[in-house]
């Protein structure tokens, strides 16, 4: 069996009205979906979603005529590749998805899960007056989600605060709260500074007493030491790493002990295969993981059969915001949007791979580049 075929092709939707993500300065008018294919002579083929995998094109020999079936190797080519141009750990998605089609199982199966079930948190994009907030948490709480994150970013910490406050007020106890800082990275046109240590631990002292779950990039990416004073600091979780590149930065992150929680996403640093590994080291250290997921549909069950193959962990990210963000745009292209059930649950079945089903027709009509 060998690869005979690897192919990327760039699919748009426009946004209307856009989308005002709360982390970007700019409203998103667009969205974008790169999807990677990669093809057998046995005519099975597999398939991944993420970045746009610069570095991919031209790359494709390096794959082309082995058995791909040989996912360790592949992940090695990968790391390089993601060393030297972006990231294109997508296609690690797509050789698991195929792996799972050879085999017959589901992904979450070939990890060693026992349930394709997994609890979901509601993951929320935009910002809120602190009434319209709690209208969205009361919301959430009636659909059956039992956590929910909230985003940080207006002018002062203090109004977004207020907006947990009333949430609370809103939900009492039937929900967990995260709060998402959203310090660790700028889009590119974004030049304004993370947050210090004393920035992060006055909100967090500010949040302690509303009961929040985890408090999400606090501080920029490459502060190991201050996340770590920090959760010395506060008895509520600190989380981050979800665009950490490679495997050794998460390492990183787990020697220094300066996270609760460990979030790196497979379509954005060492894929399935890798997050495997670091998923159980980050556990033998006392280290929470659960991926983030701010992506595309396929993202999302590429790190769903993660979660579900390396359970129990922590609730998933479900990007779902409505109506700003519903799950119609997130996952366009796929033939069924995915939902989560009364219980905040997704579940995978056991359809081969990723269970990912495109929507040939309408990728073709959005298709650029
Ligand atoms: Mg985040």
């Amino acid at each position: 069996m060998k690869i005979t075929k690897i192919e990327l092709t760039h699919h748009a939707i426009d946004l209307d009205p856009p989308f005002p993500a709360s982390w970007d300065p700019v409203p998103r008018r667009r969205f974008v979906v790169d999807i990677v294919r990669v093809a057998t002579d046995e005519g099975l083929v597999g398939i991944g979603s993420g970045d746009p995998m610069p570095g991919l094109a031209g790359n494709e020999h390096l794959f082309i005529g082995h058995d791909p079936r040989d996912l360790s190797r592949h992940a090695r080519i990968i790391d390089n590749l993601s060393f030297f141009y972006g990231r294109i750990w997508p296609l690690d998605l797509a050789l698991w998805d195929l792996f799972g089609k050879i085999t017959g199982q589901p992904v979450w199966r070939l990890l060693g899960g026992s349930s394709g079930r997994i609890l979901c948190y509601a993951s929320s994009g935009t910002l809120r007056d602190p009434g319209a907030m709690a209208e969205q948490a009361a919301a959430f709480a009636e659909r059956g989600y039992r956590h929910m994150k909230i985003r940080f970013h207006e002018e002062h910490w203090r109004k977004d605060v207020a907006k947990i406050e009333a949430v609370r007020t809103a939900i009492g106890d039937r929900m967990e709260l995260m709060v998402d800082c959203n310090q660790g990275w700028r889009m590119p046109w974004d030049a304004s500074p993370s947050w210090t240590l004393k920035d992060a631990l006055a909100v967090a002292k500010a949040l302690e007493p509303l009961g929040v779950f985890w408090l999400e990039e606090p501080l920029h990416r490459s502060d190991v030491q201050g996340m770590k004073a920090l959760r010395d600091a506060t008895p509520i979780r600190v989380a981050a790493g979800e665009l950490a590149r490679d495997l050794e930065s998460m390492r990183t992150f787990i020697r220094a002990g300066c996270v609760d929680v460990l979030q790196t996403d497979v379509v954005c640093g060492g894929g399935i295969s890798g997050l495997a590994d670091v998923f159980r080291e980050a556990r033998a250290a006392g280290i929470a993981f659960t991926p983030h997921t701010w992506g595309n549909g396929i993202g999302l069950l590429g790190n769903a059969h993660l979660v579900a193959g390396l359970g129990p962990m922590l609730p998933l990210e479900f990007p779902y915001d409505p109506p700003e963000w519903t799950t119609a745009r997130r996952d366009h292209g796929l033939a069924r949007t995915i939902e989560v059930d009364g219980q905040a649950c997704m579940n995978l079945d056991e359809t081969p791979g990723l269970g990912i089903e495109l929507d040939e027709d309408k990728l073709a009509a959005t298709r650029i580049g």
